[in-house]
């Protein structure tokens, strides 16, 4: 059961091989077993999964089963979950419960998913690796010496470990992407908009978009169209239809123009994954694509421009945490100041404080204008570089990431650390949509092949995915780890 496809286990529902129950409580048997060693998770909802697998089962007698019905799936912790432990992988937020569900959440509910509980994660999304969460870093099963990437590290874990079928990410600079191909599954970020941010815990509000995690690109469709569309609750999502992205995912790839942007290939990118990458994209050729270099300028910008905004955004998304309204509180304060001080600094972990304290210098007054200001004109000129590509081609394709997934506590120095995010930081500063699926192995570590495509085209995407999928078996390989421990 642990190793089928969501599109999979629904016919084996549909055909009556086995209930929702008894995938719900297999999976949970699995996290009980071999999530000791992975640690993807960072609170497990037995009895609500059960009662909503339960639930399905009903609706299913009952033929008012829909196409996710009754399938298992985990939500990264930054997801707010009625009545159920919200962490977002920090201290701060350790005995926040939620109140209410976000829209993503409340989405799947009606869908009939079945959540298996949260995922661990780098604190408030801040990280590459996963090693900054409160909760523990995240191993790779692959590899239980290597990081599983992040910052939705636990999900793509649970993924590849077979321990659900699917979970939910949010990507800001590629959080979903990065953690995907490390881990040898399939992961979307959408367009900026397409998903509501309402309850997501907010790291970089311009940035931060939500999107499934899942062995396959048709998967992907599956889950997208039942958290996409527009929400009142998020001025940002945007009112527009949203189509049925599985129904294009079989159009064949004649004519279909790929773009190779040539700062995606150049110096820091490891030659065996750029061997992989190149040996994917000859796929494509095979099926009846074509290929030519593109440019994308001011490529070399984009980390420095994202580790301006994204820092500032942050500093005053957090600093609604302050001992007073939520989540970790000091004792004994000796005055208010004395509370937001000392709540702060026992709440936060090293990275977040360091995000905090570049935020706030670069929208300090006498700054702004040097730093944020610029900034924002340098990401025009990122988000026109895409634009001008995608008026010679249809997609672009590239490494998701210049290494495999590195060794816990390879990257200590933030700076070698923010370098990781090359080829997909870009994507969020622009906006556009962004998959990344397997193409290959360096050694037993994954690699993952990025392909982008100009705003609102997932379902090109998704389709140019499934299409690579049909003709490769890498999303079929598991690792070993998931194997010995059936
Ligand atoms: N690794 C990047 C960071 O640390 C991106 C994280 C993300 O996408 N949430 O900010």
């Amino acid at each position: 059961m642990h190793d089928k496809t969501l599109v999979e286990l629904a016919r084996a529902l549909d055909a009556g091989e086995f209930s929702s129950r008894e995938l719900t409580q297999h999976l949970l048997g699995r996290i009980d077993r071999l999530d000791g060693d992975l640690n993807s998770f960072i609170s497990i909802t037995f009895d609500q999964a059960l009662a909503a697998a339960d639930a399905a089962d009903a609706a299913r007698a009952k033929g008012s089963a829909g196409p996710l019905t009754g399938l298992p799936l985990a939500l990264k912790d930054i997801f707010c979950t009625r009545g159920v432990k919200t962490s977002c992988g920090s201290k701060m937020l350790d005995s926040f419960v939620s109140p209410y569900d976000a829209t993503v959440v409340e989405k799947l509910n009606a869908a009939g998913t079945v959540s298996l509980g949260k995922t661990n994660m780098d604190e408030f999304a801040m990280g590459s690796s996963n090693e900054n969460s409160h909760y523990g870093p995240v191993k790779n099963p692959w590899d239980l010496a290597a990081v599983p990437g992040g910052s939705s590290g636990g999900s793509a874990a649970a993924v590849a470990a077979g321990l659900v079928p699917a979970a939910m990410g949010t990507d800001t600079g590629g959080s979903i992407r990065q953690p995907a191909a490390f881990c040898g599954i399939t992961g979307l970020k959408p367009t900026y908009g397409r998903v509501s941010r309402y309850g997501i815990i907010a790291y970089a509000s311009s940035l931060d978009q939500a999107g499934p995690m899942a062995r396959t690109a048709e998967d992907c469709a599956l889950l997208l169209g039942a958290i996409a569309g527009h929400d009142l609750r998020d001025s940002t999502s945007v009112a527009r239809g949203v189509p049925d992205y599985s129904e294009e995912l079989d159009a064949p790839l004649n004519g279909l123009k790929i773009g190779l942007p040539s700062e995606y290939f150049g110096d820091g990118l490891d030659p065996a994954v750029e061997k992989a990458t190149r040996e994917a994209i000859a796929v494509f050729e095979s099926l009846g694509a074509s290929v030519r270099e593109v440019s994308l300028p001011h490529t070399h910008y984009a980390i420095p421009a994202y580790y301006v905004i994204a820092p500032a955004e942050a500093s005053s998304n957090l600093s609604r945490y302050d001992g007073v309204r939520f989540g970790h509180r000091c004792n004994n304060p000796a005055d208010l100041v004395d509370l937001y001080k000392r709540s702060r600094a026992e709440g936060f972990g090293d990275e977040v404080k360091r995000r905090i304290l570049i935020g706030t210098h670069t929208l300090s007054e006498g700054f702004f204008d040097a730093y944020y200001k610029k900034a924002q004109q340098v990401r025009r000129l990122i988000r026109q570089d895409f634009l001008d590509a995608f008026q010679e081609v249809d997609v672009l394709m590239g490494p998701t990431s210049p290494t495999p997934a590195f060794d816990l506590g390879a990257n200590k120095d933030p700076v070698s650390m923010y370098l990781q995010d090359i080829y997909t930081i870009a994507v969020n500063l622009a906006g556009i949509p962004g998959i990344s699926v397997p193409a290959g192995f360096v050694g037993s570590r994954p690699v993952g092949l990025q392909i982008l495509g100009s705003h609102f085209t997932e379902a090109r995407l998704l389709n140019v995915a499934h299409r690579f999928q049909q003709a490769t078996d890498w999303h079929r390989r598991r690792p070993a780890f998931a194997e010995e421990n059936a």
